[in-house]
């Protein structure tokens, strides 16, 4: 998530530097057009007065009717005379002999009698309209010669209050430059150093190279306040101005700042949910994983509770027989012989009816403690139902089974059981078969074993008999 989010994050700076490049050459654009059309009306108007300049009988007048048909953006129309000084402004009488030979824009067009052009001069504190002016002049001819300069006077707020209507951002800046590196007009958020007429744009700005494209992009640090701007231009070549657009990454990034903070905020927000998510995961499987250790200990008693014979503690049934079977599939894998007992205590109903049933259970107790005592740890023994066990005795043939069970039979007669009721005689009769490799199947080895028992009471009881496959042959 974290990839994704820092991914979206350099795309959005990406696309937000691309946005305010594209706003700064769209604001260049519509200021260029503002500009031009200013210029092409001032040079209308230049070119319109000077007619009248010479020959109106009632210039001021004249004059006054003709720029209050313009609009009020004009401060001043002057005449200087062909020896630089003041003949005419239509402020008011002129103050004598107000010396502007020493005005650029004077000299401009004194140097160069034969270029008829219009001239826009850097800023200058008017001497007459004391206001800080820009001079839009073209030159007097009389006769083919050089007769004067006619002079419109626009305060340099002219261009600027039409600059601040545009946002350009707290900390941006439109701005107007002279080809020769002097401001003519500039509206921004950060105050120029010094005045106007003075400062000047340092020289390494792409757009005074002459053979720049007259439009492009840069951008750097600003000779203004040392901060980096993103900035837009355009070059008016014949009017010697440049309209130049900067846009401040304070200002542009501001949005973008904003939705990089969100989106960190967001993706704080969820690898927190996550992390809790986990945790809550972990918990919740710790508790999961206790209660199925529990459920598999109490399944386990369950399982211990069927699989065993409550009164004495042997094999269930159901349990011994399939040990049985996987004895017998085992001995088939080993190839090994195995040995099934059935025994079934004599006269056991007797025990019962002589001394009571509980007592007949406390029998039934030590005989199997007694059995058990005599076998093998993997040997497996069953109570198959009432007074009837078995016992099966994995990889012993017939002679070992029948050793077993002797010895059984014999103990269970020689040791007298005691209870409560006294000691108590019983004896055990003991039928015996065999299978080698597993080769029979578990009904025909039980059969087998049951059928020698049947022997063995019939013989007389407290007797061991092997059944033999051949006796089944032999019906
Ligand atoms: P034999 O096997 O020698 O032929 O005679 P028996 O008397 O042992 O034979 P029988 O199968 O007829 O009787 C078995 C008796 O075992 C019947 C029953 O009362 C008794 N018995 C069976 N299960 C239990 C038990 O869990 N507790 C007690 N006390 N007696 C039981
Ligand atoms: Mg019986
Ligand atoms: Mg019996």
């Amino acid at each position: 998530m974290w990839v994704f989010v820092i991914n979206e994050i350099k795309h959005e700076r990406v696309l937000a530097t691309d946005a305010a490049r594209n706003d700064a050459m769209n604001l260049a654009t519509a200021f260029e057009a503002h500009v031009r059309s200013t210029i092409r009306l001032m040079d209308i108007i230049l070119l319109d007065m000077r007619e009248d300049v010479l020959e109106h009988p009632d210039l001021r007048s004249h004059v006054n009717e003709e720029l209050g048909a313009y609009g009020r953006f004009i401060t001043q129309l002057a005449v200087i005379g062909k020896d630089g000084k003041l003949t005419f402004s239509n402020l008011g009488p002129t103050p004598k002999a107000v010396d502007l030979s020493d005005r650029e824009h004077f000299r401009m067009h004194r140097d160069n009698p034969q270029a008829d052009r219009l001239f826009i001069s850097k800023p200058v504190l008017g001497r007459v309209s004391k206001q800080w002016t820009i001079q839009f002049t073209r030159p007097i001819h009389k006769d083919g010669q050089f007769a004067g300069v006619l002079v419109l006077s626009v305060p340099t707020s002219f261009f600027a209050d039409y600059y601040q209507q545009i946002n350009v951002g707290k900390d941006g800046t439109i701005a107007l430059v002279g080809t020769d590196r002097s401001l003519r007009a500039i509206a921004s958020g950060t105050s120029i150093p010094g005045r106007y007429g003075r400062f000047k744009v340092p020289e390494d700005k792409p757009y005074f190279d002459p053979n720049a494209p007259a439009r492009g992009y840069y951008e750097g640090v600003s000779a203004i306040d040392g901060e980096y701007r993103l900035g837009a231009y355009r070059r008016l070549a014949d009017d010697g101005v440049v309209v130049v657009v900067l846009l401040s990454p304070k200002d542009f990034m501001a949005a973008f700042d904003e939705r990089r903070e969100l989106l960190i905020a967001s993706a704080g927000i969820i690898s927190l949910l996550l992390a809790a998510v986990a945790l809550l995961i972990f918990v919740l499987s710790n508790r999961y994983f206790q209660s199925t250790e529990k459920l598999r200990q109490a399944h386990d008693q369950l399982a211990q509770l069927a699989n065993t014979d409550v009164l004495t503690g042997v094999s269930s049934r159901r349990s011994f027989l399939t040990g049985l079977e996987a004895e017998l599939a085992r001995a088939r894998r080993h190839d090994e012989s195995l040995s099934l007992l059935m025994l079934d205590i004599d006269h056991f109903k007797r025990v019962n009816d002589l001394y009571g049933h509980p007592i007949g259970d406390a029998v039934l107790k030590q005989f199997t403690a007694t059995c058990a005592s005599m076998l093998r740890a993997h040997d497996l023994f069953g109570r198959l139902g009432g007074e009837e066990f078995a016992i099966a005795l994995p990889h012993t043939d017939p002679d070992g089974a029948r050793s077993v069970a002797e010895k059984i039979r014999m103990a269970i007669e020689q040791a007298p059981l005691t209870t409560a009721a006294g000691n108590i005689e019983i004896t055990v009769s003991i039928g015996v078969a065999q299978t080698q490799a597993g080769q029979h199947e578990i009904d025909q080895l039980i059969a087998w074993a049951d059928k020698a028992l049947y022997d063995a009471k019939h013989g007389g009881r407290n007797q061991v008999r092997v059944g033999r496959p051949e006796d089944e042959a032999e019906g």
